[in-house]
């Protein structure tokens, strides 16, 4: 299929997108959090052809998102209290609530579950469109699926050209993550997977959040969880990454003390020029927000590379961090070395 290239400084790119999604069509659209590849989310057929370009498995649910508040009135079937005072305070933004599913919103939109995932965004361009639309649009990221999420235009070509109609470049995502996930159909709220909203934030609105057990840990075969996407060995670079909880020192000198061909490291700005090995950085040590917007970047370097072993360094897991540590477990499959 032709992939439709737009740019959204041109003047008509977001009518240009608006239009083939209003003919049922895909584009990959900026968000603040990563690229979306997008659809009307009342379509079934629209919906169901998400799955097929990104060869997503059909039980994983797609985010819904809004531009304004009357289309979450027309997408869930009611709105809990904690989920209209979250909505006050992280709306439009990097925020996702699971909520009860209403009618118009078919079944391979939310892959069979009775609820449903929704999020505002704050990207300009993404509300544009979602406006001129005229409709919400499910739109999980904009990748191949198994590989990084996009946070750039030319990631979205890379794993997208010819595979939907259009893909609009509207600069790199500033969040660099996937959205907070969190969920308000049950009787508590649950952290689903963490991003940049984070516990500590919703813990001050809501009080008590459980975490699910699959942000931090490895789901045993089979096993049933809340959110299907977390069961996926995600992000999954060529190389074999182990991720090493340690002091910058003990990380540097454990790196150094196995230093071969094909061995790099995947570590902080700060530890760069000690290492003797190649090196790719992911931000300042000191600023989980700059590693949240490099980590998927450079896990795509890293697999350009042509690395056969990566050490990477672990983020801290609290604040934006454990949004980070959440996406780099899954990177190395839950190969973690503590020093
Ligand atoms: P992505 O859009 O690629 O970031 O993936 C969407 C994520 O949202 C996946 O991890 C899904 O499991 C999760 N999700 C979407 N809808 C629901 C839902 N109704 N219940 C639980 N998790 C959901
Ligand atoms: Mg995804």
């Amino acid at each position: 299929m032709e992939t439709l290239l737009l740019n959204a400084k041109d003047k008509g790119a977001t009518d240009a997108a608006a239009k083939i999604l209003k003919n049922g069509g895909l584009v990959a659209i900026p968000t603040e959090t990563v690229y979306g590849l997008a659809a009307n989310a009342f379509d079934a057929k629209a919906c169901e052809n998400i799955f097929i370009a990104k060869g997503r498995p059909g039980d994983n649910p797609l985010i819904v998102h809004i531009s304004d508040m009357e289309m979450l009135n027309e997408v869930v079937s009611e709105i809990p209290e904690g989920a209209k005072i979250l909505a006050e305070k992280y709306w439009p933004g990097p925020l996702t609530m699971i909520m009860k599913k209403s009618e118009k919103v078919p079944d391979v939109t939310s892959a069979n579950l009775p609820t449903v995932a929704v999020r505002f965004p704050s990207h300009p361009v993404a509300r544009e469109i979602i406006e001129k639309a005229g409709f919400p649009l499910a739109a999980p990221s904009a990748n191949l699926s198994g590989s990084p999420s996009p946070t750039s235009f030319e990631h979205c070509v890379h794993d997208l050209m010819g595979r939907v109609e259009g893909i609009i470049d509207g600069g790199a995502s500033s969040v660099g993550v996937e959205s907070t996930i969190i969920s308000l159909a049950g009787e508590k709220p649950v952290l689903l997977r963490p991003g940049y909203v984070t516990l500590e934030q919703l813990q001050e609105v809501l009080g008590e959040v459980m975490v699910s057990h699959a942000v931090l840990e490895k789901l045993e075969e089979g096993e049933k969880v809340l959110s299907p996407g977390m069961k996926y060995k995600h992000y999954a670079p060529k190389a074999q990454v182990t991720l090493i909880k340690a002091s910058s020192d003990d990380y540097v000198k454990y790196v150094n003390e196995h230093a071969k061909d094909g061995v790099y490291a995947l570590c902080f700005d700060e530890e760069a020029e000690k290492l003797s090995v190649s090196t790719v950085t992911y931000g300042s040590e000191f600023s989980d927000e700059q590693q949240a917007e490099h980590i998927f970047d450079a896990l795509r370097i890293i697999d350009e590379s042509g690395a056969e072993k990566v050490f990477a360094h672990s983020p801290k897991v609290t604040g934006v961090g454990l949004a980070v540590y959440n996406r780099l477990i899954r990177a190395a499959g839950f190969d973690v070395i503590e020093l």
